[in-house]
C-alpha cells in the first residue's frame, strides 16, 4: 500500500491542526483503501478561517493591488497547475474515481486555463464613463465584495476551485474556500502548491466537514457565498446566508433533457448520449439523465445506445485503457442503486445494466431504462449517477413540454440538422445553457448557471465575474451656476 498522505486547514498563509485535531479518511473508491487523510475543521477553525480573510481583506494587501498585479498572480497559478498537471490528475482519479484520461484531459487544463482566463481579464473590471443626458460626470466602478465563502461540490473538485477561486480573486477578494469532504485531497495539493503566490490570509481553507459549510453560510462576516452542491443543501445554505443579506451564487441540480429529433446525424447523437450520461459516471449536474428520443428512432436508438452502454471497459480509474471507472463513493453508489430499485417498481423497462460489476470500491455498471414516462421518479429527481432514463416522443411541442417538465432547469441538448427547428426549440427551452449537436461545450467566455430550482447567478464569462464585485456609480454634478436641484430645492 503506498503512502497515506495528509493535510491540514490552510488559514492565514499557515497550514494549522484543526482545534479536536480530527481527521476524515479519503478512500480510493476504485479499491476501497484509504489514501490519504484531511483535517476535520469545526466552526471554530472555521471563524479562524473567517477571521484571516477578513484582516487580509481590510488590510487592502490583495484589493488594493492594480488588476494587472492580480492578474499576474493568476497566471503564476495556472502555470503551477500545468507543470504539476501530472500529480494532480493522478489524485483526483483517486480521489473521485474519474477516469485518468478524464483528469488529465479535462480537469486539470480547465482548473489551469480557467487561472489563465480571469488573470488576464482587464478591461471589464475597469471604471465605465456614463452617458448620461443631465450636466453630470458619471463614472462605474467596479470594487470587491469583500469576504467571499465559497462552498464547492464533489464531482469535479480542481474546476470548481478555478471557477469560484479565481473570479473571485481577480476582482480583489479574500475568500474562504471549503472542497467537499468527498473529494478534497487534489485541491489541498493545488494549495501546497501555490501556497506562496498570493499575500497571507487572501486565500484560506478548510475541510472535513458540513459543520465548516454551515459556519461559512451562517457567518456574518462573509459578505458573499457561492455555492455548488445539492437543492436541498442550496436552500439550507440560502436561509443561512439571509442571516446577514449575504449575496448568493447557488449552482444546484439537474435533470436535463438530451433531445434527440430523428432528422439528426444518429452516430453523432449516440455518441453525444453516450457522454452527456456516462462520462464521470453520471456524476454532473449536466448530466443528459433524460433521453429524449423521437417516435420514428426510438427502436433503432436504444438498441445501438445499449450495445455501446455495455461494452463500456469498466475499471480502475487509474488505468488510461478504462473508459469507466467507480462512483465516488460507495454510500453514494448505495443512493443511485436505490433509484434503480424504484425504476423498476414504478414500471420502467431496465435493459442494461444495474449490477455491481467488481466487487471491491463503488463500482456499477452504466444503466439503460426505456419505456420511462416523465412522471417517474427516475425522471424527475436527479440520480446523479449512470442511469439513463429514456422517454419516448412524437414531435417537437412534446419533445419542449417534457424537457421543461422539471422542477430543474440547468442544461439541454438538441440534436437535429434543422437550422429553424434549432432556433424555435432552443429559445423555449427553459434552462441556463442549450447545447446542440454537441455534449458539454465549457468555455472560459460562456456564463454557466440555472433556471429554476437548479439555481441562480453564474460562472465563468464576464457575468460571471460580475458575481464577485460591487458596482459603485460615483456621480459629480456639474449644474451651470454650481446649483444642482437638489442644492436648490429647499
Ligand atoms: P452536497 O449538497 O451534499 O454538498 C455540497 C457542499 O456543501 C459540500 O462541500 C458539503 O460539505 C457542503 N454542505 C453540506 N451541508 C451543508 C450545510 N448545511 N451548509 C453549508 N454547506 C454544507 O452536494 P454533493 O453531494 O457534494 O454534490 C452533488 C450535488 O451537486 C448534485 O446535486 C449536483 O447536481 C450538484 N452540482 C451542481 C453543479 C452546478 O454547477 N449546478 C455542479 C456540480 C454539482
Amino acid at each position: 500500500m503506498s503512502e497515506v498522505r495528509e493535510f491540514q486547514i490552510f488559514v492565514d498563509g499557515l497550514w494549522i491542526t484543526p482545534n479536536k485535531n480530527q481527521a476524515i479518511d479519503c478512500v480510493n473508491p476504485s479499491n476501497g483503501e484509504v489514501f490519504a487523510k484531511i483535517a476535520k475543521a469545526d466552526s471554530d477553525d472555521t471563524q479562524k478561517a473567517i477571521d484571516a480573510a477578513r484582516k487580509s481583506f481590510e488590510s487592502g494587501a490583495w484589493a488594493n493591488l492594480s488588476i494587472k498585479e492580480r492578474g499576474k498572480c493568476l497566471v503564476a497559478i495556472a502555470k503551477l497547475i500545468r507543470g504539476n498537471a501530472k500529480e494532480l490528475s493522478e489524485l483526483e482519479s483517486k480521489a473521485c474515481g474519474k477516469t485518468i484520461k478524464h483528469t488529465t484531459f479535462i480537469d486539470v487544463p480547465t482548473a489551469a486555463d480557467t487561472f489563465e482566463y480571469f488573470g488576464r481579464i482587464e478591461k471589464e473590471l475597469q471604471d465605465r464613463k456614463l452617458n448620461i443626458n443631465a450636466p453630470v460626470d458619471s463614472k462605474i466602478c467596479y470594487e470587491p465584495v469583500g469576504v467571499v465563502g465559497a462552498i464547492s461540490a464533489w464531482n469535479y473538485p480542481l474546476i470548481f476551485f478555478g471557477w469560484k477561486v479565481a473570479p473571485a480573486l481577480i476582482a480583489g477578494n479574500s475568500i474562504v474556500y471549503k472542497p467537499s469532504s468527498v473529494a478534497s485531497v487534489a485541491v489541498m495539493r493545488l494549495i501546497e502548491i501555490i501556497q506562496d503566490v498570493l499575500p497571507k490570509g487572501v486565500l484560506n481553507v478548510v475541510t472535513g466537514s458540513s459543520e465548516a459549510g454551515s459556519a461559512i453560510a451562517e457567518s456574518k462576516d462573509i459578505d458573499m457565498l457561492t455555492f455548488t452542491g445539492g437543492t436541498e443543501t442550496g436552500r439550507k445554505v440560502m436561509q443561512a446566508a439571509s442571516l446577514n443579506t449575504k449575496r448568493l451564487c447557488l449552482e444546484l441540480g439537474g435533470k436535463s433533457p438530451n433531445i434527440v429529433f430523428a432528422d439528426c446525424d444518429i452516430d453523432a447523437a449516440l455518441g453525444g448520449a453516450m457522454s452527456a450520461i456516462f462520462m464521470n459516471q453520471g456524476q454532473m449536474c449536466t448530466a443528459g439523465s433524460r433521453l429524449l428520443l423521437e417516435d420514428k428512432i426510438y427502436d433503432e436508438f436504444v438498441e445501438k445506445l445499449k450495445g455501446k452502454a455495455s461494452s463500456l471497459k469498466i475499471g480502475d480509474a487509474l488505468d488510461y485503457a478504462i473508459e469507466f471507472g467507480p462512483l465516488a463513493s460507495k454510500a453514494h453508489r448505495d443512493s443511485v442503486i436505490k433509484f434503480i430499485e424504484q425504476g423498476k417498481k414504478e414500471g420502467a423497462k431496465l435493459v442494461c445494466g444495474g449490477n455491481v460489476p467488481i466487487e471491491k470500491g463503488a463500482f456499477l455498471e452504466p444503466t439503460i431504462f426505456t419505456d420511462v414516462d416523465n412522471q417517474m421518479t427516475i425522471a424527475q429527481e436527479e440520480i446523479f449517477g449512470p442511469v439513463l432514463s429514456v422517454i419516448k416522443f412524437s414531435g417537437e411541442d412534446q419533445a419542449i413540454e417534457i424537457a421543461n417538465d422539471s422542477k430543474y432547469g440547468l442544461v439541454a441538448m438538441i440534436w437535429t440538422k434543422d437550422i429553424e427547428k434549432i432556433d424555435r426549440v432552443s429559445k423555449r427551452l427553459r434552462c441556463g445553457t442549450v447545447w446542440i449537436n454537441t455534449y458539454g461545450g465549457f468555455y472560459n467566455e460562456a456564463p454557466f448557471g440555472g433556471y429554476k430550482q437548479s439555481g441562480f447567478g453564474r460562472e465563468l464569462g464576464v457575468e460571471g465575474l460580475l458575481e464577485y464585485v460591487q458596482v459603485k456609480h460615483i456621480c459629480l454634478d456639474k449644474t451651470p451656476g454650481g446649483k444642482s436641484l437638489a442644492a436648490s430645492w429647499f
